[in-house]
């Protein structure tokens, strides 16, 4: 039977270089600014084609990367799973072990490495076993000091610019990441070339994450964190301009590329938002060729949304999980809530929004029965659909565990409004449990995070004799700030909307929350510091003790 007809990324990079050959793509890479065209990008692309080939890798093979967003990092998104090979992102920001385990776990041989990154690349390989025969090729530098690597226009200089990319099975897996483990050892996700063609379709639509070809795309999210979101091939698909940020990109190099570049359309943690918001308070920054910002990972507090909405800017609030290469939801407006006032609106674009077409959920209470969808009751998220991960890779305990009759068990604790908007209320292991009642610690995060001296909060439940748990709040706070009275202005804020029993019963101030590889909130840290309740302050009011009349 003559080939074309299978859902993989090929189409997508023929698109680029055929229709639009003359559009742009720029990068802050290590060694300077780099700005190139789609026809000049397909051409590096069969170059490091025919390299792979000659280097050995075949069908199947994986092929890791240990970068941040860059062009050549680009480069290796198309050529790897368009050969039949499978591209691997490794997160650069997780401890050497877990590296270490999931190199061996993947079986890679190959590694492409930014220059910044090769020294904590040699730390996690030196006189591991698990990196016995693995070979690396160095990305922004003439030559490594630190890993005996080959440099990468070295590894492509003097191959075809042509290449006849292979008809490749729609099963076979175009790419692979490893959620960040917080619990236990990271576990693989392999994106088929089905799961990545269906998932860029399916987000190019309006309510997905939709892009055309005069958008200015720019991924601040990580190219190691599933494959930033999608982002490099939805915008390959869409025929837009990429905007790479490099390595470590700060506020400032952000707000530049923002600037400089007209950037439209651009994605990262609150983190990240964050950031730019504080940069911008003592700069003066122009973002109106800003139309949208995705904000994932975490939930995006109301005061984001609002001050994005004050310079014209639509932050589109999106949920997903590396087993679901990663969209499931976007909280875009229904028709029918055009009309409804401002603070609906923001009620309803805070929440995790509505499944994207082409997935289903259902969530299912304690009782194993599914919630009405009232936004009162809750329970876990289950999901099902063409870019949702059926399994782990070599992890038939986590399978087990994570997968139930076809249904991923996301493990995030929501509720769902009759408009059909998902909120999630907490991660299943973070929910706090005080006598015998549910703690959303999101909810308090967020609430406390509305106030003005505030940076960043966390609230975690800790072991409490007679209630079980308790919660307790770690605050950041903004430079200079009141800290004496801003703990009664929280309480007083938290009292309005939240019953006296869920009231923390400290407030601390920490230096920073710690995070984990992916930019979240760690909560591990502090709950191994606060493992029993008598090392809590307890500074709550009076009247705000749970044992108070309520
Ligand atoms: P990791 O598990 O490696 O930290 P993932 O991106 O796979 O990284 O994490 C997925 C989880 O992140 C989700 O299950 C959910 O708990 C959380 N998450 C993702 N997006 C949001 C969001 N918009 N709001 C709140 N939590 C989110």
């Amino acid at each position: 039977m003559p080939g074309g007809h299978s859902q993989t990324l090929r189409p997508f990079l023929w698109r680029a270089e055929t229709l639009y050959p003359d559009q742009e793509i720029v990068s802050r890479n290590h060694d300077g600014m780099q700005r190139y065209t789609y026809s000049e990008y397909a051409d590096r692309t069969a170059q490091l084609a025919n390299a792979l080939d000659e280097y050995g890798i075949e069908e199947g093979d994986r092929v890791a990367t240990f970068c941040w967003n860059h062009s050549r990092h680009f480069e290796t998104y198309f050529a790897i799973p368009t050969i039949g090979a499978q591209l691997h992102t490794i997160n650069p920001l997780l401890p050497d072990e877990h590296i270490q385990y999931i190199v061996d776990n993947a079986d890679d041989q190959l590694v492409f490495v930014d220059q910044s990154l090769a020294p904590k690349l040699a730390s996690a390989a030196e006189g591991a076993e698990e990196f016995e025969g693995v070979d690396f090729v160095v990305m922004g530098a003439e030559e490594s000091d630190a890993l005996d690597a080959t440099p990468y226009e070295e590894f492509i200089d003097g191959h075809p610019t042509e290449y006849d990319w292979p008809e490749v099975d729609e099963e076979q897996p175009a790419g692979m990441c490893y959620t960040s483990g917080t619990t236990g050892r990271p576990k693989g996700v392999e994106y088929t070339n089905k799961m990545l063609w269906s998932h860029t379709m399916a987000t190019l639509t309006p309510q997905g994450i939709p892009m055309a070809d005069d958008d200015v795309i720019m991924p601040v999210v990580p190219m190691f964190h599933v494959n930033a979101w999608g982002m490099p091939f939805t915008a390959t698909a869409a025929g837009a301009k990429h905007v790479y940020p490099g390595p470590q990109p700060d506020p400032e190099d952000i707000a530049n590329l923002i600037q400089n570049e007209g950037v439209t359309v651009t994605a990262g943690v609150p983190t990240v938002w964050l950031g730019l918001m504080d940069y911008c308070k003592n700069n003066d920054v122009d973002l109106s060729t800003l139309d949208t910002v995705i904000v994932g990972g975490s939930a995006a507090p109301q005061s984001m949304i609002r001050w994005f909405d004050d310079r014209g800017v639509e932050v589109l609030h999106a949920w997903g999980m590396t087993e679901m290469s990663p969209i499931g939801s976007v909280s875009h407006l229904k028709a029918d809530l055009e009309d409804a006032d401002y603070d609906t609106q923001l009620d309803k674009r805070a929440k995790q929004g509505i499944m994207v077409p082409g997935l289903e959920f259902k969530v299912i209470n304690e009782e194993g029965e599914q919630i009405t969808h009232d936004g009162e009751e809750f329970g876990e998220l289950y999901v099902r659909g063409p870019w949702v991960t059926k399994e782990y890779f070599k992890r038939p305990d986590a399978n087990e565990e994570d997968f139930e009759d076809g249904w991923l068990k996301t493990g995030d604790v929501v509720t769902v409004d009759p408009d059909g908007y998902l909120k999630i209320v907490d991660r299943a292991k973070d929910v706090i449990k005080s006598g015998g009642e549910w703690i959303s610690s999101v909810e308090l995060e967020n609430a406390i995070m509305a106030h003005d001296g505030v940076s960043e909060a966390t609230v975690i439940g800790v072991p409490h004799e007679k209630w079980q748990e308790r919660p307790v709040a770690f605050v950041v706070p903004v430079e200079g700030a009141d800290r004496e009275s801003m703990v009664d202005e929280i309480y007083d804020m938290l009292r309005e909307d939240y019953p006296k029993w869920w009231l923390p019963d400290d407030i601390e101030f920490i230096e920073e929350v710690p995070k984990t590889a992916t930019g979240k909130f760690s909560k591990k840290d502090l709950r191994e510091q606060y493992s029993d309740h008598s090392l809590v302050e307890g500074n709550v009011p009076e009247d705000a003790a749970p044992d108070s009349d309520d």
